[in-house]
């Protein structure tokens, strides 16, 4: 046993000598020797295992402890409480005036600041690893990236902590990071298999890509819909780096891709042209040589899409800074055969460490140059803005001060500069009231995030997209805006003020509580919660308030007091609680008989029962969109969700859920008899909320009858085409994601809350359904010319003239809300989310 210990000591101290200076992945290279490098201070050598998030983290503790080159900060914390941070390096003396290069940096990029003298300013580099948690090599390559940064005794490494400060940080995603390493690690054997078969290289459903939500965070730099993104983007406009990296991973029997992207065709068209035709090539030529020299295969300019704003190597590029994305091939798991044999973990991660080391070297290189070109980005930005047809923008929803106040902050949030509207404004056919909305000027710094948030892009270079090929963020969050030469904007908000409303004090006949606020369905769960008996008015109404006479839209709020658990004051109390902190504005009433419109107890009026929701999830079903319509609940409602895995599905009882909600996906899995139970589910009463082929299904078990959109002179397709144009001719019938605007019936319970007929919404399926036969239950429609922005092919723009957006399939009982667009996505379509939520709270009255 003795000698086991001391041989197993003897092993370890020999192989920590062997790796201890990290030889794989800097041959020949002399370090600090007070420094440890990754493989000694774990203990084991770079790419034996996924290295847990937290040892990352405390890797990187050690050299902040170690070393007074390097600092470590908190920015924030993951949804599952992981904290995110950001290890600077830099000289002594660098690091002695951090604050005045940052504030010099931020000087630098503000073009109403005298320039600063940016030859003596370092080059603010920001090595960015791990969007993708299941692409892991990237977060090992931070650790050994650091280390060379601050221990390596090499010229090279010398002249760049004089001359740049680095950020790194190792994961943009620890938590999606952690549930892959977890997989990889538990299911690694020994010997390792590299079987692409093998369990170890095939994660269980949703993977570690993704976030806690099941969101692509390498999609949320622009929406912003989660903690670890809006930090980073917080922290990225403290610094404005001038070369922000995102590193990846892709299939294994690939070699790895580096910029430049496919010429105009997927590239973002607010970006300078000098960005992809001279910033691209000028660094590519550094990864090439690095590359060249460990002879390794590599490709450009194909494919890989550059355009949607919230990826982490295009936020940067709008930004003026340089954004990058590499892409190695994946070992995923410890090793995995390919086409030109086995790759190993640690082959990735070396690739991804030689791609670090180019980009700083180029940026060392280029550093005065991104400097002025940084400036140069803002100061066109400007000149720009001011040149543009639209002076401004207007923009604000009169019936939804929440919703107003999200869209604020989000504009504030990426630094774009907001002033109150000073005077009502009517600008094609909308009238935007003075203190209901507000004005953005073209003409300032941010004038091409402005363009991001406000215009619609219609044409396009290409009709293959990777991704969404529309971001009009104003569309997202439904708010009416137009272009507005002549409004006049009032003072600069610098922050967003909290809800303030009177709570309507002394007795009470009933409370209404309007329902177009986007928070209103969040009171009114809260309320249910805490035991109020809540009911809906379905007709307009106007009655005397503390406020005189207020008129009502259908699917207003009422609480009569006449039928409570709870003693009169006991509620009142729980309502303004919950009133002030959903700020929600509450209404009181003496008397059922209202002013006009129907009295509060009519039959239009009815209780609503409090939603049970269960929505399947797992092996088959879409993750990112279950998991928008998660976020939405826990994140926007705080409201549960049981979220059942297709393989217990059989074991549900439904009646003790009166709503289920079926995301896109393969429901293949059921048996007969459990489809035999939802049927008699929903003919018993049961509502079911599908998603575009959530609702094909359902209509091939014949549950539902609708039928699709087909066109009497569809083209065919040629009976011969050349072989290399197959993947741009079948992608162009795609519809990747964009943004139509549809037409609602505001009389049905779909609509509540809504004031205008007509809804941007998005869409990313080309599955087109006809409105149902029948005629009252479509009540959203996509218009006759519906297309705002985004790509769409002619015949599938045909296809979707007039068809159905949501439409109502009545089921004995019960009842199927089928959506056909994305109301929840990327957790920012806050303008359709009303319609989702109306399904699960109003549909028992929608047929
Ligand atoms: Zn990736």
């Amino acid at each position: 046993m003795q000698k086991t210990v001391l041989s197993l000591i003897f092993t370890l101290f020999l192989g920590q000598l062997a790796f201890a200076q990290e030889e794989y992945y800097f041959p020949g290279e002399k370090f600090d020797p007070a420094i440890p490098s990754p493989s000694q201070f774990l203990g084991y050598p770079v790419g034996d295992w996924h290295t847990r998030y937290d040892l990352i983290v405390k890797y990187f503790e050690k050299l902040d402890q170690l070393s007074p080159l390097a600092q470590l900060q908190t920015i924030g914390y993951t949804h599952e409480h992981r904290p995110k941070v950001i290890l600077t390096i830099a000289s002594a003396a660098n690091m002695g005036n951090l604050e005045q290069i940052r504030l010099r940096q931020i000087q630098l990029a503000d073009p109403s600041q005298p320039k600063p003298d940016v030859n003596a300013m370092p080059s603010i580099v920001h090595l960015g690893y791990g969007v993708h948690g299941n692409e892991p090599s990237s977060a090992e390559a931070a650790m050994l990236t650091a280390y060379w940064f601050l221990a390596s005794q090499s010229d090279l490494a010398k002249n760049l902590r004089e001359n740049m400060v680095l950020h790194i940080d190792p994961t943009l995603n620890p938590d999606g990071r952690d549930r892959h390493s977890l997989w990889a690690n538990s299911n690694k054997g020994f010997p390792p298999v590299a079987s692409p078969l093998d369990r170890e290289h095939n994660e269980a459903w949703p993977g570690g890509r993704t976030n806690h939500y099941w969101f692509d965070l390498n999609r949320d730099w622009l929406p912003l819909a989660h903690p670890e993104s809006r930090v980073k983007v917080d922290w990225y406009h403290q610094w404005y780096p001038n070369v922000t990296t995102d590193f990846h991973e892709m299939g294994t029997n690939s070699t790895f891709f580096f910029e430049p992207t496919k010429p105009f065709g997927s590239e973002n068209p607010a970006v300078p042209r000098k960005n992809y035709e001279d910033l691209n090539p000028r660094f590519a030529k550094y990864f090439a040589k690095y590359m060249d020299q460990i002879g390794a295969l590599y490709w450009t300019k194909e494919v890989f899409d550059n355009s949607y704003p919230g990826y982490g190597s295009t936020y940067p590029d709008i930004h003026g800074g340089l954004g990058l994305v590499f892409e190695t091939a994946s070992s995923r798991g410890h090793v995995q055969n390919s086409q030109r044999g086995d790759i190993t973990f640690a082959f990735t991660i070396r690739n991804h460490v030689v791609n670090s080391l180019a980009t700083m070297e180029a940026a060392l290189d280029n550093r005065v140059y991104m400097h002025d070109y940084l400036r140069e980005f803002f100061e066109t930005a400007v000149a720009e803005g001011g040149k543009d047809a639209a002076k401004s923008y207007v923009f604000g929803d009169e019936f939804d001060e929440s919703r107003n106040r999200l869209f604020v902050k989000f504009l504030l949030d990426h630094k774009i500069k907001v002033y109150e509207n000073s005077a009502d404004v009517t600008v094609s056919n909308q009238t935007f009231k003075k203190g209901k909305s507000w004005v953005v000027p073209t003409n300032q710094p941010q004038y091409r995030m402005v363009r991001t948030m406000f215009e619609y892009e219609k044409k396009f270079a290409d009709s293959v997209f990777y991704d969404a090929s529309a971001w009009t963020m104003a569309a997202a969050y439904g708010m009416p805006f137009s272009a507005a030469t002549g409004a006049k904007s009032g003072s600069e908000i610098k922050a967003v003020s909290s809800p303030n409303f009177t709570f309507p004090e002394g007795k009470a006949y009933a409370y209404l509580i309007d329902w177009s606020d986007f928070y209103a369905p969040k009171m009114l769960f809260e309320m249910q919660k805490a035991g109020i008996h809540v009911e809906s008015v379905h007709r307009p109404f106007s009655s005397q308030t503390q406020d005189g006479v207020v008129s009502f839209s259908s699917g207003t709020l009422m609480i009569p007091m006449g039928f409570q658990k709870l003693k009169a004051e006991e509620l009142a109390t729980k309502l303004k609680e919950l009133a002030a902190k959903n700020g929600q504005k509450i209404y009181a009433v003496q008397t059922g008989l209202n002013v006009t419109g129907i009295d509060l107890g009519s039959n239009s009026v009815s209780a609503i029962q409090a939603p049970k929701v269960l929505m399947p999830v797992g092996t088959g079903i879409n993750s990112l969109e279950a998991g928008e319509i998660w976020n939405l609940m826990d994140q926007h409602l705080g409201m549960p969700i049981t979220k059942v895995n297709m393989e217990q599905f059989g074991r549900v009882n439904l009646h003790e859920y009166n709503t289920l909600i079926l995301p896109s996906g393969n429901y293949n899995s059921l048996s007969e008899s459990q489809v035999n139970h939802l049927k008699d589910w929903i003919n018993r009463g049961g509502t079911v909320i599908s998603l575009k082929n959530a609702s094909l299904w359902l209509n091939q078990k014949g549950i539902t009858k609708e039928v699709a959109v087909e066109l009497k002179d569809e083209p065919k397709d040629p009976d011969s085409l050349p072989f290399n144009t197959r993947n741009d001719f079948e992608g162009a019938k795609e519809v990747g994601g964009s943004i139509y605007l549809a037409e609602l019936d505001l009389t049905h319970p779909i609509a509540y809350g809504y004031h205008r007929k007509n809804l941007p919404v998005y869409r990313n399926t080309d599955i087109f359904i006809k409105p149902s036969a029948d005629k009252y239950l479509t009540p959203v429609k996509y218009t006759a010319n519906p297309h705002l922005g985004g790509y769409i092919s002619k015949t599938n723009l045909e296809k979707l003239k007039l068809s159905a957006g949501v439409i109502i399939s009545s089921v004995g009982q019960g009842r199927v809300v089928h959506f056909f667009d994305s109301p929840n996505f990327r957790g920012t379509w806050f303008g359709t989310n009303k319609l989702f939520l109306n399904a699960i709270f109003h549909g028992d009255n929608m047929d």
